[in-house]
């Protein structure tokens, strides 16, 4: 049974900004038994198109499916789960977590001090530039969500200032081919949990710097200094009014070109080592190695900006999105309240979890690493349905 509290693809419809499209190709983008099949494989999908991907996906399994069923407490009992929903509570051998690793946006404790004067936004309460007040406009964050909507404020013909703390920068396309194209050819999107040196670090990472548009085009700091939005540091706290930023930028940006390039390395060295591979996109060779040009930073970045002033009358919280488990009513959280699991095994009999950063693939944080992901955990689950000698007394929804 699948209990979900909206409709199905809940969060393609409703936690979405206008304008956002997959910055992963639509050759990437497939659930099992669901492939692109349209006339752009290299192109990337509005949110409408994902929504109907999903839809297609979940329409064969729609009689297992519980719309409409929020879920507000998970407990352990002595046979399972008692799971209590807005439609009654269920008894369960096993408990699936596919609740989503974006469910809420996390802003710095600091936001309350920014001036009533000022707006606040998040990346679920942002639609499009419209809804904002004219002027001035400080995004928060550079990774892709914050990168994308500094682009679409400024194309809007408004000032914007972008809050830079640690990124990854990635180009668009790298010797011809989509830069995802590389991270699939090269195995490191299917680069197993266990092996990684730091798994802490690598769920922790923020998006890239990517955008899917029909160019095709890069967006890093340079394409949007080139657009007119001024650079600034990390915001480090509110003092009187005024945001105080790092003076750091330098530092964060070369760390992220140096990270960018010791990436296409590991490409320019599995190409000339012959690879081959990759699971789609248009075919073809590679074109020959191409430097890109390190991040123009300015020489001296604000370290200050008076939110009193009117200078800026809309802040956009990009800072990263974070899951929200306070219905989950087992010990399984660590202190930053994120799940303790391994692989998607959870520290608790017969729960598991999906759909998580870096859960046993690095690609497992994107849609492509569902198909692999699921078949693991299912099959570490159907195990332990199988040695489970606890009798389930009330396996029935009581509503
Ligand atoms: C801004 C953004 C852009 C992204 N872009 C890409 C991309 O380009 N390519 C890509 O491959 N991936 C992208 N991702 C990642 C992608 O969202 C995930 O890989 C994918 O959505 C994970 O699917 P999921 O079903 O596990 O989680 P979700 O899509 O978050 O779905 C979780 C579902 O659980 C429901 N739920 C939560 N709590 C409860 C509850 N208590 N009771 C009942 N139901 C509940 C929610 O309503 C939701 O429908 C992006 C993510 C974000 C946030």
């Amino acid at each position: 049974m699948v209990l979900e509290r909206g409709e199905v693809a809940n969060s393609w419809r409703h936690e979405r900004w206008d304008s956002l499209r997959l910055l992963t190709p639509n050759w990437q983008c497939r659930l099992p038994g669901v492939r692109y099949e349209g006339p752009d494989p290299d192109g990337y999908m509005t949110m409408a198109e994902v929504v109907e991907m999903v839809e297609r996906f979940a329409a064969p399994a729609l009689g297992c499916v519980r719309t409409g069923t929020n879920v507000t407490s998970v407990r352990l009992t002595d046979d399972g789960y008692r799971v209590i929903t807005s439609a009654g509570e269920i008894g369960c051998r096993t408990v699936v977590l596919a609740s989503g690793a974006c469910n809420r946006p996390t802003m710095p404790s600091f936001a309350d001090a920014v001036p009533p004067t000022v707006e606040q936004l998040t990346a679920f309460t942002y639609r499009d530039p419209s809804h904002l007040a004219d002027g001035g406009v400080l995004v928060v964050g550079a990774s892709a969500t914050g990168v994308q909507l500094a682009a679409e404020l400024s194309r809007s013909g408004r000032p914007v200032t972008l809050s830079v703390g640690e990124h990854v920068r990635l180009p668009r396309t790298y010797r011809g081919r989509d830069v995802l194209w590389w991270m699939d050819a090269s195995g490191i999107w299917d680069q197993r949990y266990d092996e990684l040196d730091d798994l802490t670090r690598a769920r922790r990472l923020p998006s890239p710097q990517l955008v899917g548009t029909p160019e095709h085009s890069t967006l890093d700091l340079n394409a949007l200094s080139s657009m007119g939005v001024e650079l600034v540091g990390r915001w480090a706290a509110v003092r009187d009014g005024r945001a105080l930023f790092s003076g750091g930028l330098r530092n964060v940006c070369s760390l992220a070109d140096l990270k960018m390039n010791r990436l296409l390395g590991v490409f320019d060295e599995w190409a000339a080592a012959g690879g081959s591979g990759g699971s789609g996109g248009s075919g073809g060779e590679v074109d020959p190695p191409e430097p890109l040009a390190p991040t123009q930073v300015p020489d001296s970045p604000r370290l200050q900006l008076d939110l009193r002033s009117g200078e800026i009358r809309t802040v956009v919280w990009a800072t990263g999105f974070r899951p929200d488990y306070r219905w989950l009513d087992v010990p399984v959280l660590d202190a930053k309240a994120q799940l303790r699991h391994d692989g998607g095994v959870v520290d608790s009999p017969g729960l598991y979890a999906l759909g998580l950063p870096v859960l046993r693939r690095r690609k497992s944080t994107f849609i492509l690493g569902i198909e692999d992901d699921a078949r693991d955990v299912i099959e570490h689950l159907t195990g332990f349905l199988a040695s489970d000698s606890r009798v389930l007394v009330n396996p029935s929804p009581a509503g």
